[in-house]
């Protein structure tokens, strides 16, 4: 494969990159390494058949932006790019980890997807991204680009509770998980509720900052103490709120922890943690507060995925740093129109949720078309994504509540808030029932716009 300058140069960088992931070794005559035709060999995907759109992410963003271009233009090459095998989804996960619903309703096929929707998916992992020779490298080889889609979501931003302390992040990481990034830390929290017995104490932590679904941690807290009613497990679930309030569905959640679960949750608003011992479980609040536990999901504040930092298209925005610098209408990156970022490492306020990631992705994936057929994209073209999400209360039979939202711009605030949002927070009656009914229908109904 050829090699131009630019990419020779990109390489000194790569190498540091790539020693601490890939074996570096010299070959037979020391003069290249393993890490150098990894990454510079050519990615396993057939040659572009047109213009051709790489995505890195294949949560529901991603996945629905792949979907919708070829819909909107078949002629445009896509290339997904994910570094899981399998698909398992947060939405719907709450109840999966409470053994409600089965693994298998959250875990899902990319290559279904990729085969339906017509585009090419490569797994693999994004280390760089040259924007100047619109090229992206992953362990698989490098690719290139004539319009880049980031869609990589979010990391944990653990600074506030570990200050640095990289050994306690890491224990915190493995022993506590936030639960809030699907895969294997799902499957902790499964077995974590599996083990629960009379006398435990489950923290369930909820951050400041726009984090990934606001409703999620009080679902959850809901869920868990639920497991324990069912159970008859004598335990206890400690709500340790980083917000003055309960942040969505306030009414609907607290009615829910003081009706159906007033034995079961401890719910502490306004508490800012000031340290955690994971090795003897206990956790010092700012007024002195010292909470013992037996158990925990640790959801640390978040931040835009570090791969927008590599790529050098992150700001800090309002909300959590390391987000997308992009024009808010147009979702291209500011400076390089060539570059797209949209779903949870959006900088907007909009409801990190994955109904919001998929009604905005058939937004942006109309907007790429236009601008591949020669269209400046400009505020005219911004749509507003449009949130729902329900939340299970009660198991048993399953109640759900529920949010639905769109946005509009301020312009004398120069940012985005709610418009014709609503919600549905009475789940004691027939209109809870619907809910828990809705929920599974709306998440089946995702999945299938998905993959189907
Ligand atoms: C417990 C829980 C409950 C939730 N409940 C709800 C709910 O009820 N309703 C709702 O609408 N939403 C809910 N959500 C939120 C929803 O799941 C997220 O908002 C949504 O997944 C965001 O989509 P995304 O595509 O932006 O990011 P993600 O889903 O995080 O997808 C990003 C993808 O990028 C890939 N990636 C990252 N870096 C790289 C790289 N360097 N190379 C290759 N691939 C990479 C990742 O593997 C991942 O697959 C919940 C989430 C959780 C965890």
């Amino acid at each position: 494969m050829a090699i131009s300058r630019r990419d020779a140069i990109k390489f000194s960088g790569l190498a540091a990159i790539a020693a601490t992931t890939v074996s570096v070794h010299a070959d037979s005559n020391g003069a290249t390494t393993a890490s150098k035709r990894v990454l510079l060999s050519p990615a396993p995907v057939p040659a572009a058949k047109g213009k051709r759109v790489v995505i890195v992410g294949g949560g529901p963003s991603g996945l629905t932006i792949a979907k919708y271009i070829k819909k909107g233009n078949p002629k445009v090459d896509v290339v997904l790019i994910d570094k899981r095998p399998v698909f398992m989804s947060g939405f719907i996960s709450n109840l999966v980890v409470t053994g409600v619903l089965p693994l298998d309703f959250i875990t899902h096929d990319f290559l279904e997807g990729a085969r339906n929707g017509n585009y090419n998916f490569l797994q693999a992992t994004v280390y760089d991204i040259d924007r100047t020779s619109k090229r992206v490298y992953t362990n698989e080889g490098s690719l290139k680009y004539d319009v880049l889609v980031l869609a990589p979501g979010i990391d944990y931003d653990y600074s506030k509770w570990s200050k640095g302390d990289i050994e306690l992040e890491n224990t915190l990481r493995t022993k506590f998980p936030g639960g809030f990034i699907p895969g294997s830390e799902t499957l902790s929290l499964k077995s974590k509720i599996e083990n629960l017995e009379d006398g435990s104490v489950f923290v369930q932590t909820v951050p400041g900052g726009n984090y990934r679904c606001l409703p999620g941690p009080y679902e959850r807290s809901c869920l868990i103490a639920d497991y324990m009613k069912r159970n008859k497990i004598k335990g206890k679930v400690i709500v340790l709120d980083e917000n003055p309030n309960i942040t969505i569905k306030a009414d609907g959640f607290q009615s829910a922890f003081n009706k159906l679960y007033k034995d079961y949750i401890t719910y502490m608003p306004s508490t800012n943690i000031t340290s955690i011992d994971p090795h003897n479980q206990k956790i010092t609040t700012e007024l002195g507060e010292v909470i013992n536990f037996t158990d925990a999901a640790l959801y640390s504040r978040i931040r835009g995925n570090k791969l927008l930092e590599i790529a050098g298209v992150s700001k800090d925005s309002t909300f959590n740093k390391g987000e997308a610098n992009i024009d808010p209408f147009t979702y291209q990156v500011i400076g390089d129109k060539n570059v797209f970022c949209a779903g949870d490492a959006r900088p907007m306020g909009f409801s990190k949720s994955g109904n919001t990631a998929n009604t905005e992705g058939k937004i942006v994936a109309a907007n790429i078309v236009k601008y591949l057929n020669g269209e400046n994209l400009s505020r005219a073209n911004w749509k507003s994504p449009l949130t729902v999400c329900y939340s299970a209360v009660e198991c048993d039979p399953l109640r759900a509540i529920s949010v639905h939202a769109e946005y509009s711009y301020d312009d004398a605030k120069k940012s985005f808030g709610f418009a014709n949002a609503g919600t549905m927070e009475k789940w004691e009656g027939a209109e809870g029932l619907a809910g828990g009914k809705g929920l599974k229908e709306w998440g089946n109904g995702l999945y299938r716009d998905l993959f189907a």
